[in-house]
């Protein structure tokens, strides 16, 4: 299976940046055009970039978004429905990422309910899993995150429309990552686990995210139930997203 090279932008750049930054991405890739041979690209910018990114972006690469609500359409302040990401040309989203359950307490429940909505809508749900330091300290990483991961699951979860993205909440931003070693046996272990809850889960991709670089992205795709990398940082500079993706 190809790498899927994803980019979380968060909450950073004005329009111009954001405009800039796709057409550079699209732009090396249109120069190199075998890196499409190992790899899938989608960017995630901020809700109002969605459109006038999307419309920078050539089929090389797709666009998904940073979350979804976990309702319809309606009286929801502040919420984005996976029907507008839809709408918006969205093929995917990510859910559950450490910085929402940290900042806005989101629980499992929570992102099962967003995952069926963005199912419901043929969207790709990138679900993100992954354990503070506290926890991997107290040898309690495999537990933590196969929780995360099962409750997060809804019944219209299929290897088609799922992602799972291991993100060590201590690797996001901080420089550090896992040891290989690490990264195998969780990978190994997601699998593993994941094939209790879905037919054919060799097919779905596990993505590593926590301070990938170009520099350190080599070693992490040689893991073999490594399957990609959800980039922040790295992810807001064309040349070192791409850089990342040369390392497939
Ligand atoms: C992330 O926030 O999903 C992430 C992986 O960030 P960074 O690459 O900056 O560690």
């Amino acid at each position: 299976m190809k790498n899927l090279i994803a980019g979380n932008w968060k909450m950073n750049g004005n329009l111009s940046d954001a405009v800039n930054l796709a057409q550079n991405i699209v732009q090396i890739i249109q120069n190199e055009p075998q890196l499409l041979e190992k790899n899938d690209f989608l960017i995630c910018p901020p809700y109002h970039h969605l459109v006038p990114v999307q419309a920078e972006l050539s089929m090389a690469v797709s666009i998904g978004g940073q979350d979804c609500s976990p309702f319809d359409n309606g009286a929801y302040t502040g919420d984005i429905s996976a029907e507008m990401l839809k709408d918006a040309n969205c093929s995917s989203v990510i859910l559950g990422h450490s910085e929402r359950r940290q900042y806005y307490l989101e629980s499992n429940m929570f992102i099962r309910q967003k995952a069926m909505m963005a199912n419901e809508q043929g969207l790709t749900s990138i679900i993100c899993v992954g354990e503070t330091e506290e926890q991997r300290e107290a040898g309690e990483e495999q537990d933590v995150v196969v929780a995360q991961m099962l409750e997060s699951l809804p019944e219209t979860a299929t290897t088609e429309n799922t992602v799972i993205a291991y993100e060590p909440v201590w690797a996001i931003g901080t420089g550090k990552i896992p040891t290989i070693e690490d990264i195998t046996a969780m990978h190994d272990f997601i699998r593993s686990k994941l094939s209790e809850k879905l037919e054919n889960a060799n097919k779905v991709r596990i993505l590593y995210g926590g301070s990938v670089k170009p520099a350190n992205a080599a070693e992490i795709f040689a893991v073999e139930n490594v399957n990609g990398a959800l980039i922040g940082g790295a992810s807001l500079k064309a040349e070192d997203f791409i850089g990342i993706a040369k390392a497939s």
